[in-house]
């Protein structure tokens, strides 16, 4: 599973790095959060699910 963050709609309320920080990172600087990592590990993809069900504008973008 791969996962993005579609910065035209994150309002950066930083929820998925509060969800799931193994795979979100909240960029304090530019009030954005990050992915940071290439391929979401195996036993992360159920929180990166909820934490794109959860994101409130749907930027999380996860790609099988
Ligand atoms: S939960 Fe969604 S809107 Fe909030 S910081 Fe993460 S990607 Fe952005």
């Amino acid at each position: 599973m791969k996962v993005r963050i579609d910065y035209d709609l994150c309002m950066g309320d930083g929820n998925c790095a509060k969800v799931c920080p193994e795979v979100f990172r909240y960029d304090d600087d530019q009030m954005l959060a990050r992915v940071t990592v290439d391929e979401v590990p195996a036993e992360y993809e159920q929180k990166v699910v909820r934490a794109a069900e959860e994101c409130a504008p749907g930027a999380i973008v996860v790609e099988q």
